[in-house]
């Protein structure tokens, strides 16, 4: 049958998102699933932002970067890396065109909501030995008790050693959990709100329950711990008060759903971004400008402190570089453009009303780009100008790559926001590109393997 006027001009005329399964070829697919693989993998690896730093580098210098030099001039092609107190970096592959004349960033953040230990975490109650923890970054509470948890981080002694510390992710080592009331005596429990279902000092982790072998003493499970701990990591409870150790899920990444389709672990905001950044600086070549791929610390908490992006860290970085050629750092940064890759709210069968369909992300619909974010009248965002979209719009379509727009929820019910904002203030133009995620914040969020790999594209494409 002949196509009617209207159908021609729909066609012309129209927008009609769709599902980018149905739209990839087998080649895209079979990269997309291979791609996911190596994600789970570096998953399992950096559960934390000292880990995600560590594998980092291990993997750039596999791929030739080595650590930057100040007052060495480096060349086109070389590649670099500045690593900011093991808990951000900037991965560099120096361009043929003068920094001056800008540079391509994409930035993600490596850190994750979970619970920190308090300073002074360690006791004993009934006789049994607890953690007590305050939560980082922003957590439904009760998600996090009743499930295998897993303790890393590390001791930082007088002595200027520092014991790294990682138990219970392999198979034979032991595990913690935050107990929860159960259901039978839940009665008052049940009347609270779901924000106070758990409350923040109930997150307490168990540890341990076998007292040291003593007729005399007293708080003799925590003793016990203590003297654990001290033939593991020569530690005393005093050296608790300069660690930083971190309870995160003990879960390993794996597939979701019968097909395979989907990615299912816990910190995957935001390396799900952070991930595809790092893959595809590492495949940069000699780019026409000096790519840099940064990865940041403290996202979830404000982007606060040295190895947040609110700090002056990306300023130093591209400084340093600049000055490197003799030009200079402000004209480099205010010729600069950034992909500032974060996650969106993907758009959930269960809880759409959340939403407004017609601007939410959806899974497997490629990576989202997110104009604006930001809570009630767009507070808190940076909002991408409409020449900057048109930029982004062209560079992705231009190199097939499977892309939709996206919002963080429908409007006055809440939001949230990323680091593009502190990365405009320095005069950059920076738009939000990410991949969506289902359960975001959960100890366990769902994502898809072809949005993934999209963003590995987008990411690629924008800096090569
Ligand atoms: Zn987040």
């Amino acid at each position: 049958m002949a196509e009617t006027q209207a159908e021609r001009l729909a066609k012309e005329l129209t927008m009609e998102p769709k599902n980018a399964l149905l739209k990839a070829d087998d080649d895209t697919l079979s990269k997309a699933l291979d791609f996911a693989e190596g994600y789970k993998a570096f998953l399992d690896n950096a559960k934390t932002e000292r880990e995600a730093v560590k594998e980092t580098i291990k993997a750039a210098e596999e791929k030739g970067f080595k650590e930057f030099e100040y007052g060495k001039v480096y060349n086109a092609g070389d590649k670099v890396y500045i690593n900011n107190r093991g808990k951000s970096i900037a991965l560099c592959v120096i361009g043929k065109e003068a920094v001056e004349k800008g540079v391509n960033i994409s930035a993600a953040h490596i850190d994750s909501p979970r619970l920190d230990l308090k300073p002074n975490p360690l006791y004993e109650e009934i006789e049994l030995a607890l953690f007590k923890t305050h939560y980082y970054g922003g957590i439904k509470k009760y998600q996090w008790t009743a499930i295998p948890l897993a303790l890393h981080g590390v001791f930082a002694l007088k002595d200027g050693t520092v014991k790294e510390v990682s138990i219970g992710e392999n198979e034979n080592e032991p595990k913690f959990v935050i107990n929860d009331l159960l259901p039978h005596l839940a009665q008052e429990q049940s009347k609270r709100t779901l924000n106070e279902g758990i409350k923040g000092e109930e997150l307490n982790v168990l540890i341990g329950s076998h007292p040291f072998k003593d007729d005399k003493g007293s708080n003799l499970v925590k003793l016990n711990i203590l003297k654990i701990l001290n033939e593991k990591y020569g530690i005393v409870e005093e050296d608790f008060l300069s660690a930083e150790l971190e309870i995160v899920p003990a879960f390993k990444a794996c597939d979701i759903g019968f097909d395979r389709s989907l990615v299912g672990a816990y910190g995957q905001d935001d390396r799900v971004c952070a991930y595809p950044a790092l893959k595809a600086i590492l495949d940069v070549e000699a780019p026409e400008k000096t790519a840099v791929a940064i990865l940041a610390d403290k996202e979830e908490v404000g982007s606060m402190g040295n190895t947040g992006l609110d700090s002056d860290f990306l300023r130093y970085v591209i400084g340093d570089l600049a000055k490197m050629q003799n030009g200079d750092g402000t004209i480099a940064i205010r010729n600069s453009k950034c992909l500032s890759a974060d996650v969106n709210a993907g758009l959930d069968p269960t809880f759409q009303d959340v939403m407004e369909r017609r601007n939410a992300s959806r899974l497997n619909y490629g990576v989202v780009v997110t104009k604006y974010t930001g809570a009630r009248g767009k507070s808190g965002t940076s909002d991408a100008s409409a020449e900057y979209m048109a930029y982004i719009r062209k560079l992705l379509d231009d190199n097939n790559i499977f892309w939709q727009s996206g919002e963080l929820g429908r409007v006055d019910l809440g939001g949230g926001g990323t680091v593009a904002q502190f990365i405009a203030n320095l005069g950059i133009d920076v738009v939000d590109l990410g991949v969506p995620v289902l359960s975001m914040h959960a100890p366990f969020e769902t994502t898809s393997k072809l949005d993934i790999y999209m963003c590995y594209k987008a990411m690629y494409e924008f800096m090569k």
